[in-house]
């Protein structure tokens, strides 16, 4: 590889080996990756700037600006951290690329350091080829975990380096311009109970009990939102509309005590058009409603409630420019929408047009064997030379 203390460029494929050589799952540091990339940028007179995260020392998101000191930037974004390997039937190591049968192997490789080495590449080239629209690069932390990351890491940009216009979020979308997808929130649930031997359960509260009429809501509001005619947005996905969804659950010590404890994972998933924060409140309403029965019996008794994350739905823009960036390159025409949240929705709500586009399948994603194919790869790189001749 080349060095590049030298001031050598690396290949996309370089870049793309170096940034899975870090295994930057979300729960660990990814200073390693962002050290290395701040070098990297550094060695080719590039200022990156980092955002260390105050309440996790040991995670940083970092962003760049080349070209003319002007506003209207277009921002390459993609997020640093990967999910974890752990008891997944890996045939090779994960944390090294393995070309083979016209696929790259790794760890990343998929969702999302192909697209982040590309950009990363994209940025280098722009800065060299003296662009006359900058290019900026933002790569984030914490997006497998929520897309917590994203929105502190917008709001830093915006005072550091001049604001962009137009984001490209480089999630596998097949080189696809995907215009809309669901946004998201989750909510944990705590409910206190009270505990009682359950031969006298009228005078103790169940949490489980509780918690199952809470539980009821999303089973209630699935029936009515599937039962409904789709609004427009809607109908671009399937399902297509608002769904309500409990992904874990415990409580409870014995059969025979009204259990202390339940606490459950609520999330639901928001057509685009549907008010994330009507959603929650909603929800809290319900909560409320459950809670004052709860205390009617016994005052020690509440629900507690924790956002997990909130993912803002992204909304197909009327005439919208990264759109039009990402149709124009690709020659992709056809509309896309995809059912999991980016952090494009995020980039959106902070008043940049949005697009999600970038190369490999999202069914590669997550997976032990997790692949690229070369082609996807290929494809990538070809967007980010179009890209770059934009630009000038
Ligand atoms: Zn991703």
């Amino acid at each position: 590889m080349t060095d590049t203390k030298s001031g050598g460029r690396l290949s996309p494929l370089e870049l793309m080996t170096k940034l899975i050589s870090f295994p930057t799952v979300s729960r660990d540091t990814n200073l390693p990756l962002v050290d290395w990339v701040e070098d990297y940028l550094g060695s080719h007179g590039i200022t990156a700037h980092r955002w260390p995260d105050p309440d996790q020392p040991h995670k940083a998101a970092l962003f760049a600006h080349v070209g003319p000191e002007v506003e209207g930037a277009i921002v390459l974004s993609g997020h640093t951290d990967v999910v974890p390997v752990d008891g997944q039937p890996w045939d090779t190591d994960p944390w090294t690329v393995v070309e083979k049968d016209g696929r790259y192997y790794g760890r990343g490789t998929c969702d999302m350091k192909g697209y982040d080495a590309l950009a990363i590449w994209a940025l280098v080239e722009a800065h060299y080829a003296g662009v006359k629209r900058p290019l900026q690069l933002a790569l984030s932390f914490d997006e497998e975990v929520g897309c917590t990351g994203a929105p502190p890491m917008i709001e830093a940009m915006q005072g550091v380096i001049l604001k962009g216009a137009s984001v490209i979020v480089g999630e596998p979308s097949n080189m696809k311009a995907v215009t809309g997808h669901k946004g998201g929130q989750g909510i944990y649930t705590h409910v206190v109970g009270f505990e009682v031997h359950s031969s006298i359960m009228h005078t103790g509260v169940s949490a489980i009990l509780e918690a199952a009429k809470l539980i009821s809501f999303a089973t209630e509001k699935n029936a009515v939102n599937f039962a409904a005619e789709p609004t427009a947005l809607g109908a671009m996905f399937d399902p297509p509309c608002t769904t309500w969804h409990v992904g874990m659950i415990e409580g409870g010590t014995a059969h025979n005590i009204t259990a202390k404890d339940c606490k459950f994972a609520m999330d639901f998933r928001a057509v685009p058009g549907d008010d994330p924060d009507a959603l929650v409140a909603d929800y809290v309403a319900r909560v409320r409603e459950v809670e004052a029965g709860m205390q009617a019996v016994h005052p020690d008794t509440r629900i507690d409630l924790n956002i997990r994350f909130a993912v803002p739905p992204l909304r197909p823009e009327d005439g919208g420019e990264a759109e039009g960036i990402a149709r124009a390159i690709t020659g992709d025409n056809a509309g896309h929408v995809v059912s999991y949240g980016t952090e494009a929705g995020q980039f959106q709500a902070a008043g940049y047009s949005a697009v999600v586009c970038g190369p490999g399948d999202i069914a590669q994603a997550h997976q032990p064997n997790e692949f690229i194919e070369i082609a996807q790869f290929e494809a990538g790189h070809q967007f980010m030379r179009d890209l770059v001749a934009r630009l000038m």
